[in-house]
């Protein structure tokens, strides 16, 4: 208890201390308690001395700069699963088939997509036949034709290009997340489900996705979006 410690105006330490109150005692303000003034509880980490979660989880977690891709992932618009996926891709996290063969050395590693090259993160979301047909159509609807940029390079450019929040930089960033999503989930329906689509039928799906997105949205500022996809089926 603190009344343990304090003695009038002043801290009364016991003789033998614990780890814990060496802890306490080094973490301690430099003033003396004050019989006079009423004993208040205070929470540090806050500016007002109130607790909150927002707080604590402040004061909890390590602090570093933004990444110059954080608007590319978290922006208002975001669907919070795709952005989670784009997140992992972006830092390159996602269990793809060139990482677990560092620790399983028996993994086939052949991309399911294509049959013919390694699985990185590099060729699954930018390289591979599949994802590229995809892109280039998606990026075609964006006014933003294929630039030839490898996937580490493609988020540092549209890092830079692809700022605010107008509706077309709002569209070609949902293509991002809603593309890399659906790459993502095509290729584990391919090795866990057995199933697979072509291209264009991913295209679609994605497109359908970023449809009912934006459809749903509320750019301040700008009426709705209009589109007008014309996505060759043949
Ligand atoms: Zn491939």
């Amino acid at each position: 208890m603190v009344d343990a410690i304090v003695l009038g105006d002043s801290w009364s330490w016991p003789a033998a201390m614990s780890i814990d109150l060496v802890e306490i005692r080094s973490r301690m303000p430099s003033y003396n308690p004050n019989s006079n003034i009423e004993d208040s509880i205070q929470w540090l980490p806050s500016f007002n001395g109130n607790y909150s979660a927002s707080s604590a989880l402040a004061s909890l977690r390590a602090h570093h700069p933004l990444v110059p891709w954080f608007k590319l992932v978290w922006f208002p618009q975001y669907i919070p699963r795709m952005s989670f996926i784009v997140w992992m891709a972006v830092r390159g996290r996602l269990s793809t088939l060139d990482r677990i063969h560092k620790y399983d050395p028996r993994a086939v590693t052949t991309c399911v997509l294509c049959n013919s090259h390694l699985e990185s993160h590099a060729h699954l979301f930018f390289e591979c036949l599949c994802s590229r047909a995809s892109w280039t159509q998606l990026l075609n609807y964006c006014g933003s034709p294929w630039n030839g940029l490898c996937w580490n390079d493609f988020i540092i450019w549209a890092s830079t290009h692809w700022r605010g929040n107008t509706p077309i930089i709002v569209a070609m960033k949902l293509c991002l997340g809603v593309a890399v999503y659906r790459i993502w989930k095509e290729r584990n329906c391919c090795i866990f489900e057995g199933t697979k689509r072509t291209s264009l039928v991913v295209a679609l799906s994605i497109i359908d996705t970023i449809r009912c997105r934006l459809s749903s949205i509320n750019l301040k500022g700008h009426p709705p979006i209009a589109l007008n996809w014309n996505v060759n089926a043949n």
